[in-house]
């Protein structure tokens, strides 16, 4: 029986996954195909029910979802636990497990990003969705000192900043409004910016202002994309990296947790950047644009 995974979001199309994971399973000989199901929050439930199917060996789960699958599945992981977050299920018999592997992409990102530097303490995080919950656990789990989360919607920055109460009672974690002013002054104090905001995805903005880069400046973008936010960051002198290396890393740890098998990175990173050059799309289905032109190597 050919077996099935899927990847849960809305919207899908054009996932970039999609290509990297049906390659991982072809070049292993593995019996299974990758779906990509549009599901709106209101038919989330039915969705992860039917997961429980014998055919399915799990799913992946994306933006709108990863926070509101979390009641939904049967045991969490310690990284799903902690995070508040799920962006992968396996099935064990009918139960289905909750992990999070953007933990494992975003630490690896962080450390290709830092290089040979001392790793900094304080970090300034856009956003509080799904993606910024595995990057404060990073951040926090990394030792960082002083994280400040900028929000648009203020409060949901600060429910980011009370659900890691406990694990960042050591440190300063801080919600503050999104304002110009406020975030370059932030800026100026810190070494690392991180966007786990959606802008930039679909059309040429930036969440920040340019005047407010500095050439010290370590840019993460988890967007899969040569965002004008990076790319206004490299002309300030910053050094800047994409959403790659966190795309294909959470893809590959998935695909292990699903097959128990190592995964063909090197193939996989492959057809990231063939989708990519044939104008195929991010995991949310929208245009990816040209590769980062200063991303750290
Ligand atoms: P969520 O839907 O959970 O969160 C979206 C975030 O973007 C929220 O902070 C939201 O703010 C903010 N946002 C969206 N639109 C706007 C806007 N117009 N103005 C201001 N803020 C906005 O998504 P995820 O956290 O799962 O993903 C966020 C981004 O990170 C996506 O672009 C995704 O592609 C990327 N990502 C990349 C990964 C990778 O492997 N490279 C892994 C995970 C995420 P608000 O709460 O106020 O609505």
């Amino acid at each position: 029986m050919t077996k099935r995974v899927v990847l849960i979001g809305h919207p899908v199309a054009h996932s970039l996954s999609g290509a990297m994971q049906q390659a991982a399973f072809d070049e292993l000989k593995i019996d299974a195909r990758y779906e990509l199901w549009d599901r709106a929050p209101i038919a989330l439930g039915d969705s992860i029910v039917e997961l429980r199917g014998d055919e399915f060996l799990g799913a992946n789960v994306t933006i709108p979802h990863k926070e509101r699958v979390v009641p939904m599945v049967d045991r969490l992981t310690e990284e799903a636990q902690a995070t508040g977050a799920v962006n992968t299920i396996t099935r064990e018999g009918k139960r289905l497990i909750g992990h999070n592997t953007d933990v494992a992409g975003f630490k690896i990102a962080l450390d290709r990003i830092v290089g040979r530097q001392k790793m900094p303490r304080q970090a300034v995080v856009l956003g509080a969705g799904g993606g910024a919950r595995a990057v404060v656990y990073g951040l926090i789990r990394e030792g960082f000192q002083r994280v400040i989360i900028f929000n648009r919607h203020l409060h949901r920055a600060e429910g980011l900043v009370k659900h890691f109460g406990r694990s960042a009672a050591h440190m300063e974690l801080r919600a503050m409004p999104w304002h110009d002013s406020i975030i370059e002054a932030e800026l100026a104090k810190t070494k690392i910016l991180i966007n786990a905001t959606s802008i930039g995805l679909t059309s040429d903005v930036t969440p920040v202002p340019a005047e407010a880069l500095h050439g010290d400046l370590l840019v993460l973008d988890l967007i899969y994309s040569n965002t004008r936010l990076l790319r206004d960051a490299a002309a300030a002198g910053a050094t800047t990296a994409d959403g790659e290396l966190m795309l294909l890393h959470q893809g590959a740890a998935a695909f292990t947790l699903w097959t128990g098998q190592p995964a063909p990175l090197d193939l996989m990173q492959a057809k990231l950047a063939e989708a990519r050059a044939g104008g195929l799309r991010s995991a949310e289905g929208e245009p990816t644009g040209e590769p980062a032109a200063a991303a750290a190597e």
